[in-house]
Order: structure tokens, then sequence, then C-alpha cells
């Protein structure tokens, strides 16, 4: 086991959770916490932690009638169908990253969105020039065949215990008898409720009576509940096929907009045959060891394994936590940026585009890389790298990259079980409110999963990440399982788009390195550097010290909203979600045991 890992003893839980719920540690708070949503929860039995109070308690709901950790989280991510439409839904997808006690194997599902087959790579452009990106998202060529039904069906039927329709159950209640607004949905309404009014669809769900639904009122979506029980009744192929199918590619190709729309909203290429070719692909997970440990994550559609663990292995080459947190600091920018270079030089849906994934990970081409982190910060954006398997000395400079943008949506849960099972699972429907579009009478949202795509080369004629038939966007999702000694002891992620990467990276260096306990790793203020000339930074990110390195900072308000779990070496788990950011998310365990047992 890592010495950084066994040597820093956890600090009292309680004092950590309260340090972190008066916002000791945190970023200026954006909401005031709901008071059913505890961000640090600690016992047996289980545990859940997502970003909604609502499909927390569904999730442990799960686990206490005996199901395991994939049951919760898939009746977790149906809840938060419900309660998050706005950042995950049937209409997305995602990728669920899944230890399995009893093998003691980490498996993966990409239940990622895939283009239909009639997209070519200048799907994007109009005589020659990109869409305006807003354009892009909203209007039907953004929509991607949904994975997170197929992904739901996948998982259970390979390790859960039950079948989608009682996994279905908790969320189809949530659904009917409705939820409690709170300011997180309600923000995220107004955010987009100019698009939202120009859907007749959409404005009748989230817009009733043609406003923002107010806080503490009672939201119902019938009409997802209804879809729920078809999906129970005949499986994930009830999307993929039939009546629920002809609506997604009717709105898709005829996009329902009201007729004094002022809206440009372009139709879209999905087809029947493309959702009737879905598949969500088992794949290998990405592992790297790191400190002792074993990092496994999410491999290629997603470009989040890959880059965090590319980061990690660069990261590795120092002793972080014997460092002054400024160069521990100034690394951890150095580090995201070399890594960001190659990922927009390299990743991109693997049935497309010959990922070089095991250099990429390998330890000489971090070595190779690592020997570009100065004592000052490099010019941005740094070049990408060779990963050729030819690792001698420092490389010559080549074309540099673009940064990746990072969103507000999506949204990431964690489970565990009795039985030592462990999921950490980030969905997504893209942008905040996908494409905008709900499939009318469906109640749910679709996504605009291919804006991932880049819309023109960024790459002088290599980019991995055009549209192309059939070809999934590359993401930046990063579900995260770490082992020591073959046994789970930690499992997170994030949303954030691009910053997915960071977060993650950032919150395993808070806890593996820098002797923070997970609450504070989370907590803790985040800054991002995805090989851009300035370093997105929350505002309680210390940076005077870096600035005097060379570092450039822009303020943003947020990165990120991350959970997690932590096995604890008592055998007790630890749940952990966000104090602050997002409103704060839901921690939960099955029988709660505080330090002494009680
Ligand atoms: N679509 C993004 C990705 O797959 C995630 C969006 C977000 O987190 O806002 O990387």
């Amino acid at each position: 086991m890592s010495a950084s890992w066994t040597s820093r003893r956890l600090a009292a839980l309680a004092a950590a959770a309260a340090l972190v719920v008066a916002g000791g540690a945190t970023p200026a708070s954006a909401h005031p916490r709901p008071a059913d949503k505890v961000p640090v929860a600690v016992g047996t039995g289980g545990a859940v932690a997502t970003v909604d109070a609502d499909a927390t308690r569904v999730g442990l709901d799960v686990l206490r009638r005996g199901g395991n950790a994939v049951d919760a989280a898939v009746a977790a991510a149906a809840t938060l169908g419900v309660t998050e439409p706005f950042s995950s839904g049937i209409g997305g997808g995602g990728f669920f990253v899944y230890y399995d006690a009893a093998t003691g194997r980490v498996r993966t599902i990409d239940g990622r969105e895939t283009a239909p087959q009639a997209m070519q790579a200048d799907a994007f452009t109009e005589d020659g020039v990109a869409l305006p990106f807003a354009e892009a998202v909203t209007s039907g060529l953004s929509a991607g065949v949904p994975g997170t039904p197929a992904t739901w069906e996948t998982a259970l039927r390979r390790w859960g215990t039950l079948d989608l329709r009682s996994a279905l159950r908790g969320a189809t209640q949530v659904a009917r008898r409705g939820f409690v607004v709170d300011r997180t949905f309600a923000d995220q309404v107004a955010q987009n409720s100019a698009r939202f009014a120009a859907f007749p669809s959409t404005a009748r769900l989230y817009l009733p009576g043609g406003a923002v639904p107010e806080v503490g009122s009672r939201l119902r979506n019938r009409d997802l509940a209804d879809t729920y029980d078809l999906l129970a009744r005949h499986g994930s192929r009830a999307l993929y096929t039939g009546p629920l199918a002809r609506d997604i590619v009717r709105t898709v190709q005829r996009p329902p907009v009201a007729a004094d729309s002022t809206l440009d909203v372009r139709p879209g290429l999905l087809e029947l045959r493309d959702l009737a070719a879905y598949r969500a692909i088992l794949r290998e997970p990405t592992h790297v060891r790191y400190r002792g440990l074993d990092v496994f994550s999410m491999a290629p559609p997603s470009s989040g394994g890959s880059t965090v663990g590319e980061a990690l292995n660069i990261l590795e080459t120092s002793d972080l936590g014997a460092l002054p947190a400024v160069q521990a600091q100034h690394r951890y920018l150095e580090a995201s940026a070399l890594a960001f270079a190659d990922r927009n030089r390299f990743v991109g849906d693997p049935a497309f585009v010959d990922v070089p994934l095991r250099e990429l990970l390998s330890d000489g081409f971090a070595a190779e890389r690592a020997c570009l982190v100065g004592a000052t910060a490099a010019t941005k954006p740094v070049a990408p790298g060779s990963p050729d398997g030819d690792y001698a000395g420092c490389p010559a400079p080549g074309t540099a990259g673009r940064a990746g943008s990072d969103g507000q949506s999506t949204t990431h849960l964690t489970t565990a079980d009795r039985w030592g099972n462990v999921v950490s699972y980030t969905l997504t429907i893209e942008s905040l409110g996908g494409n905008g579009i709900v499939v009318p009478h469906r109640g749910f949202l679709l996504n605009n999963e291919l804006t991932d795509f880049n819309f023109t080369d960024t790459q002088g004629g290599h980019d991995p990440n055009l549209p192309g038939p059939g070809k999934r966007p590359r993401s930046s999702m990063a579900p995260t399982i770490v082992l020591s000694h073959g046994r789970p002891v930690l499992a997170v992620g994030s949303p954030g788009g691009a910053s997915i990467i960071t977060t993650v990276l950032q919150v395993l260096v808070n806890r593996v390195d820098l002797g923070m306990d997970l609450p504070a790793a989370i907590a803790a203020p985040r800054a991002s550097q995805r090989n851009s000339p300035s370093v997105q930074a929350e505002p309680a990110y210390p940076r005077a010290a870096l600035a005097a390195l060379g570092h450039t900072f822009t303020d943003t308000p947020e990165i990120g909203a991350a959970t997690g779990i932590e096995l604890l070496r008592d055998g007790r788990l630890l749940a952990a979600a966000e104090p602050v950011r997002r409103g704060g998310g839901s921690a939960g365990v099955v029988r709660e045991r505080g330090p002494h047992g009680g």
C-alpha cells in the first residue's frame, strides 16, 4: 500500500464534515443548502453519493432491500433523470465503471451517444464555416443516439440483481408524485428559459404557466413516469425500436419548434436504423499505477482515463507531498496542460482513430513529458508529444492543440454495497438542458452530445475528433475507481465538460498526495489548466505565488460537482459530495456509524 495512503490518518470525520459544511475550505457559496442534503456520511451496509437527495434516497432504498451497487447506481441514475433532467436522463449517455468484488476486476460500459450513419465530417459547417456553437447545440443535428437505457440494461444484466422494471420503480414514483424544486433546478430553468420557451413540449414541462417553477413548488413528470413504465415492460429496446423510437426520430428530423419562435433550429440526421443499431460497449478500463495504487478509469472514446492517467504519471516523477504547496500546484497545472495537448491530438473514438493508448499511459512517455515541466509556467498551448515508444531525452516542439470546453451539465454518482462492489458512473446530456427539446409526450430532453465533436479540423489534418457516421464523440468523463492491493479504496468522478479531467485529477492529488481526507479533497478550491493561456480558477484558489511563476488566471465561480466514496481501513464507508458547489450534493450510507461506532 502506498506510503502516502497509509501514513496520513484521516482527520476526525465529524470535524471535517463540520468544517466543510461551514464553508471552511469551500468556494464562494452559490446557494444555501436544502436541509435534507448531507454532503458527508460514514457508516456500513452500503453507500450512495449523488448531487440530489431523492436520487441518494432511492439508491439507499435499493441497497437496504438487498440490491447491490449496480442496482443502486441504476436506480439513482433513473431518479436523477427526473430531478436533474438538465444534466442527465434517458435521452443522453455516459460511462459506467464497476469494481466487481467476486472477480476483483474493474469493468466498464461505454454508453456514449453515437452519430447517425448520415453524419459526415463537415456536418457542423455551412459553406465551409463552423456553425455558431449555440445554434448547433439547440438543433436536431446535435442529438446522438442515446446510450443511457442500454447502459442501465447492460449493467443490470451483467452485474446487477434487479431487472430494469425493479430498478426503475423508485424513480418512476418520484416522477409521478413529484419532487420539490430547489434553487439549483430553478436557476437551471432560468438559464435556459429562452430556448425552452421555443419548444412547446419543453415549455409545458419546465415552464409551467409560462414561468420558471418556484423554489419549493412540486414538479411532476407523468410523461416520464409513463416512459419509464414502457421501459420497465419491454426493456431498453422500447427506446431503440417501436413508437418511442419513431417519436425520437421525428423530434430530431422535425424539431417541434413553436410557430412564433425566431430560433433557427436545424433538423438532424437521426434515423430509425441508427437507434436500432445502438449498442452499449464493454471496454477494458484504463489503468495506471500511481504511488502504489491502481487507478482505473474510462478508456476512449472518453479521454477521461487517458488524460487523468497521463497527468498522474507525469506527477509521479516528483514527490508532491514533500514539495512546498506552490510547487505541488505548479506541477499539477503543468502536468494537466501537457496531458491535454496529447488528448487533443491523439484521442477519439477508437473505432475510427488509432489511439496510442498504451503509449499515452506509459511511464516512458510520462518521463519524456515531465522533462518539459520547468521552474516556471510553460507558454500555453504546449505542443503534443510523440507517444511512439522511443523516449530518449526531451522531444522537439510540434503543433499546438485546442483547449476544449467546460460544460455546466452532466452528473456523477458513486455507489458501494455490503459485498464490496463499487460503481463510479458519470452520465450526461452534454449541455445544461441538452439540445433543449423534450420529446413530445415522453417527458425527457434529448442530448446535444454530437457538439462534443470538433466542428472543423483543429490538428492540421490529424484531428481525431471530427464527426463521422456511427462515430462516438470524444468525452472527458472520468469515472474513476482506485484499488490498493487489489481492493477498492476510493471512487470519484465529476461533471464539468473538459474540466472533469482536472477536477478528478485534483481530487486524487489532494487525497493521495496532499494529506486531505476525501471531503476536504472535494471541497478544496479548484483550478483547471487545459492547455490554454490562462488557468481557470475558483476565487478561493490561492494564486499569488503561482502568478509569480508565470501562471495567469481567469476567475470562474465553480468548477465541477464531484461525488465519491472512500472505503476506510476499518471497514466503514465514507460517502462524500459537494458541500456548496451546484447547491451541494447528497451523501448517504445504509447504517450510519461515526468515528466511535455510534
Ligand atoms: N459532454 C461532456 C463530455 O462528455 C460532458 C459535459 C459536461 O460535463 O458538462 O465530456
